[in-house]
């Protein structure tokens, strides 16, 4: 089919030109001595991005998946009790890594449309007078849903309980993109990934731990070895890597980090902010209903709810194959009755218009009774009123 395949998934997402430019690089030596000149700027920038200053940032030649087994096992002890609440497959998966791993998990199974409840949180903690639970594992954002959480609430309601328990947050799919302060609100590991908010293919494991989280380190039994923290520390000092690094992933993100930086970090926020706003704006005048329930909606992805007599599966395989654009599924709990439109990354009015044009040619092919051009007017209307 001539043309691009038109990427709105909540992950990969489009990479711009510049940092596929910028990734295809001739191989060069990793021990030389000026490796560090790339790497040393390069962990500083990204603390940016984290918004800690007296945190540290980590790149790993890993994904997303990588980063949660990443902060568990360098800081916690087999046995442990850590926290969780699952809404969305991805919280589900992290809750089923620790168990895998062998951490005692206390899942709170919470409506998946919702996100952390704080005011159980906060009963939940403050119950813990032992302080039996070592961790809370945010998922910030939860792509399946389309859900975002408060984690400036969520360091309330641990202060509010005085609990010492590190505070791990999920930021695969908001971190690049969506308002995060690590050292603002307390985050003890944020974790990352290169193919959502960063603009770039997957394959780079982005993390920041606070100073508390690598003073665990130094104490945590679990056994690891190639995501070990510890030997990225001995090796990142002096700006090298404990193994082959991923060169490419390297230079694409030095890319990226110039480009979110250039951009700046509060632009690309309102950017977001904008692309779901239109997008939801679109899901209405079409008559129906985004997964996440109000004040949970997120500005990376929205999940769309389709009618009972309805298999969102149908509309995802009309935009593919008639249209050759890319939509996200339902997952687990939501297949066939949820389809998703990724907003994160290198988007702006008129992608995102690509993207609600083409949903609304499917919708229409799959028998919704909407009026054609109404999703397409309310976004055009919505974006015109709020360009700069
Ligand atoms: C994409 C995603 C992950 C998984 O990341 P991988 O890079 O696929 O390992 C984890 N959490 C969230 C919230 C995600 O969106």
């Amino acid at each position: 089919m001539a043309g691009r395949n038109h990427l709105y998934i909540p992950g990969p997402t489009n990479v711009p030109n510049e940092i596929l430019n910028a990734m295809h690089i001739p191989m060069e030596d990793h021990r030389s001595p000026v490796f560090p000149k790339l790497l040393t700027p390069l962990l500083q920038d990204l603390k940016k991005i984290f918004r800690t200053e007296t945190g540290q940032a980590f790149v790993f030649p890993a994904t997303g998946t990588a980063g949660w087994e990443i902060a568990l096992t360098n800081t916690l002890n087999p046995g442990d009790k850590v926290l969780i609440y699952r809404f969305g497959q991805f919280s589900h998966l992290w809750g089923e890594m620790a168990r895998r791993l062998g951490l005692d998990v206390e899942i709170h199974q919470e409506t998946w449309g919702k996100g952390i409840p704080l005011d159980r949180l906060e009963a939940r903690l403050k119950e813990d007078t032992q302080h039996e639970i070592k961790a809370v594992l945010a998922t910030h954002n939860e792509t399946a849903t389309g859900v975002t959480s408060d984690i400036a609430g969520v360091r309330k309601a641990l202060d509010a309980s005085i609990h010492p328990a590190l505070l791990f947050v999920d930021g695969v799919s908001s971190i690049a993109s969506l308002d995060f302060r690590m050292d603002e609100w307390g985050v003890d590991g944020a974790i990352s990934g290169s193919q959502k908010g960063f603009m770039m293919p997957a394959g780079g494991a982005f993390l920041a731990f606070s100073q508390k989280a690598l003073k665990a380190t130094e104490t945590a039994t679990f056994p690891r070895c190639f995501l070990d923290l510890r030997d990225q520390m001995t090796s990142n000092k002096d700006g090298y890597t404990p193994y082959t690094p991923a060169l490419p992933i390297l230079y694409g993100l030095r890319k990226a980090l110039d480009m979110l930086l250039e951009e700046g970090l509060e632009n690309v926020y309102a950017r977001h902010f904008r692309l779901a706003e239109g997008t939801r704006k679109a899901v209405a005048a079409w008559g129906l209903k985004i997964c996440a329930q109000p004040g949970f909606e997120s500005d990376t992805v929205t999940a769309i709810m389709v009618p009972e007599d309805k298999d969102a599966r149908d509309v995802i395989s009309t935009a593919f194959n008639k249209y050759n654009i890319s939509l996200g599924g339902g997952l687990s709990e939501l297949a066939g009755k949820a389809f998703r439109i990724g907003h994160v990354g290198d988007m702006n009015d008129v992608s995102m218009l690509g993207a609600i044009a083409g949903v609304e040619m499917a919708l229409l092919d799959t028998g919704f009774d909407i009026i054609p051009g109404s999703g397409v007017a309310a976004a055009i209307e919505y974006y015109r009123a709020t360009a700069k």
